[in-house]
Parts: structure tokens; C-alpha cells; sequence
């Protein structure tokens, strides 16, 4: 029997385990229980998953009673992303409330729950929607950067190369479940399973899409409000992550020219914006983010090293902390002054920068002119403008 697209969203909002079958007859009193659940996963009591998701506490507290018959999908987007939860996570407590799921043009949604992030205690960040989230929270703060990294700034990739690496290794793997699934019928429930799956994932990088198109213009924001950008980014590192991505006429290579040609234009742009290249590898990944006024107070996040990637991505991976501890602080800012000692002051000179990134990129065949020509297309481009 063939279904229509429209019964395999409404199939695959309500998720057909028998334990779901059981809650879906307890009606509403199951919703209770279910944000209780999650919240003890996230390790956050109610008053902190109030700060955190940026709603009252007695609003979280109607929510675990079932006080609330009609509940926005705003909310419920802000309590799942404070809470870490995926997208069928989600999708399962806005089905509960008989609300849509999570759909392609619900970006401003998660783009409202940054906003409304209080970063409080130590929180986790898992692999997906949380991470962005939480990136977008932490450098839309008013403050000074500081990004200690094995490549150049996240954030000023280019929206579709932040979503490309993880769309590429879908693509694979899509194309090898079909394979071993070859012989069935089209319709075979597996299938159906598989294409219900397949159109979330779709909706995931379109929504990603939206929050990295804002953290884009965030950074220029937080440059343009007279706050600085310091990226100190391990050189033998930076030579690995141009030599990977540098093959002749792939698409990663144009995205990585255009990556690193926006932080040319940006440093041209921006004299607070200073990238650097160190040679001491960090052990560490962090960027902190200083509160103005306040010389010991800040907040930061800070997460291990990942060598080789794989294909799998679960929402319950975990990436790394967010804080605002005032020790955690004090020791990142202790490496970070351990960091830029060892690489001296002359480090810092635009021009020379410049030419160093311009010089790794030349040993990978990358010419000067390829770069030039990045440059000025990022600059005519509105997003960056
Ligand atoms: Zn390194």
C-alpha cells in the first residue's frame, strides 16, 4: 500500500512503540513525568532549567503538574534545547500538546531559545541542535572572544559549509542502507522508516542552516559594537585542516578558500578581530567570553579534540561544558596567557598573518589569486555586508 508524504509525517510524529501506545492512552498526564525525566537527564533542577530554557519556574512547575492544556511551540522549543533533547524528542512532546512537529521555518524558534539562554553552573552539550544553540548563547553575549582552536573561527563559516560536512556523511550513508536494503519492496515499512528518518534529518540542516547563518552575523555584531575577536589556532594543526580539505575541485576546497578569505576580509575590517597562529598545540578547545567591566568574570565552553569523525551522530554524545564558574574561568584565561606568551607579540601583525595563512595555503596548491577572488565575492556578499 502506498502512503502519502502527509501520512509519513503524521506517522513518524507519533512514535509507535508499545511503551508510547501506553502513554498516548494516559493522555496528558504522561507529559508530567516525560519533562521531569528529561530534566533529570539534563541534571537541572526546575529553577535552573528556568534560567537556562528562559522561562518562570512556575511555568516549568505548570508544565510537570499538567496545569497547562495549551502550551506554545515556542516553549516547548526552549524547555527541549535547555533540556538537550533531539528532534524526535521533541517532536514527541509537541505531538503530546497536539501540536506540528518541528518543521523546516522553525529556525526563529531555536534562534529565540539562544537568546533566551542563561548559561548557569556547568551545563553539558551533546551532538546537534543543543551545540548551536548553546555556541549562539555564549558569543551573542555582550563581551570580549577568545577561541583557542584547532581550526580557524567556527562561527564564520559560510551557513552551507557548516551544514556540509555532516550532509556529505549522510549522503553516504543513506546510499549504503539502500544498498543493503536492495530487493525489498519500495514500500516495505523499513523503507518507510528510513524515508520518515531522512526527512528529519533534512529539517535538522535546515534548521542548523538558520542558526549558523545568525552566528555569522553575530560575530560581525559583537565586532561592530567595539568588543574583540581573538582566535589563537594551533599552527601544525592549521596545515592539517587546510592539507584535508584542499583536493582540486571538490567542493569542501571552495568552501574552505571562502572560509578563510572571510577571516582575511574580516581582519581588514575589523582591527579587533585578530587571528593568529601558535605553535604550541592546546590540548584543549575552549573560547571565553569576558563580561565588560569585570576583569575576573566571564563565561566560557570547553570541549576535548576529535581526530577522526564518524559517521554516527546521537544526540546524547557529549561535546563538552558550558559555565559561568569563576574558577573554570580563571584557569582557561591562565592558558590562554600561557598560549599567546609563547607566541610573542609580533604574532599579532595583521600583514604577517595574512601571508602566513596566504603561505600554508600555497604549499596546497591554493594561489594567492584563488584567495583575492574569495575575498571579494565575501565582501560583495549581503550576509557578510
Ligand atoms: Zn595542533
Amino acid at each position: 500500500m502506498k502512503r502519502t508524504l502527509k501520512q509519513d509525517r503524521q506517522q513518524s510524529a507519533q512514535p509507535l512503540s508499545p511503551e508510547d501506545l501506553l502513554l498516548g492512552t494516559l493522555g496528558m498526564q504522561a507529559v508530567g513525568a516525560d519533562l521531569a525525566s528529561h530534566m533529570k537527564r539534563a541534571q537541572l533542577n526546575k529553577h535552573e532549567l528556568a534560567r537556562v530554557a528562559g522561562l518562570s519556574p512556575s511555568y516549568i512547575g505548570y508544565l510537570e503538574r499538567n496545569e497547562i492544556k495549551k502550551v506554545g511551540r515556542d516553549k516547548i522549543v526552549w524547555f527541549a534545547t535547555a533540556a538537550n533533547l533531539d528532534l524526535e524528542k521533541t517532536n514527541q512532546i509537541l505531538a503530546r500538546y497536539q501540536l506540528d512537529r518541528i518543521g523546516p521555518s522553525d529556525a526563529s524558534l531555536f534562534i529565540q531559545a539562544s537568546r533566551r539562554r542563561k548559561i548557569i553552573g556547568v551545563q553539558p552539550v551533546y551532538h546537534g541542535l543543543g551545540y548551536d544553540v548553546l555556541m549562539l548563547a555564549l558569543e551573542r553575549l555582550e563581551g570580549d572572544l577568545v577561541v583557542v582552536h584547532d581550526m580557524p573561527l567556527a562561527a564564520l563559516r559560510s551557513p552551507e559549509y557548516a551544514i556540509f560536512s555532516d550532509s556529505v556523511k549522510w549522503e553516504e550513508k543513506w546510499a549504503m542502507e539502500f544498498q543493503k536494503l536492495k530487493g525489498l519492496e519500495p514500500f516495505d515499512d523499513t523503507v518507510q522508516e528510513l524515508y520518515a528518518r531522512r526527512l528529519l534529518d533534512s529539517i535538522y540542516l535546515e534548521i542548523r542552516l538558520g542558526l549558523h547563518r545568525e552566528r555569522l552575523k553575530n560575530v560581525r555584531a559583537i565586532l561592530s559594537k567595539g568588543f574583540s575577536v581573538e582566535l589563537l589556532v594551533c599552527r601544525g594543526c592549521f596545515e592539517d585542516h587546510v592539507a584535508q580539505r584542499s583536493g582540486a575541485d571538490t567542493p569542501e576546497r571552495q568552501h574552505l578558500v571562502q572560509h578563510l578569505a572571510t577571516h582575511l576580509v574580516f581582519m581588514r575590517q575589523f582591527p579587533a578581530f585578530r587571528f593568529r597562529l601558535v605553535e604550541d598545540c592546546p590540548q584543549l578547545r575552549f573560547e571565553i567570553k569576558h563580561t565588560p567591566g569585570k576583569a575576573d568574570d566571564g563565561h566560557v565552553f570547553l570541549s576535548g579534540k576529535v581526530r577522526h569523525y564518524h559517521v554516527q551522530r546521537t544526540s546524547d554524545r557529549l561535546l563538552g561544558f558550558a559555565s559561568d564558574s569563576r574558577k573554570l574561568y580563571k584557569f582557561l584565561n591562565m592558558e590562554y596567557a600561557r598560549l599567546r606568551d609563547l607566541a610573542g607579540n609580533t604574532a599579532w601583525d595583521p600583514e604577517a598573518v595574512r601571508e602566513q595563512i596566504i603561505g600554508v595555503c600555497e604549499k596546497r596548491d591554493i594561489k594567492k589569486v584563488e584567495i583575492l577572488r574569495a575575498e571579494k565575492m565575501v565582501e560583495s556578499l549581503p550576509l557578510y555586508a
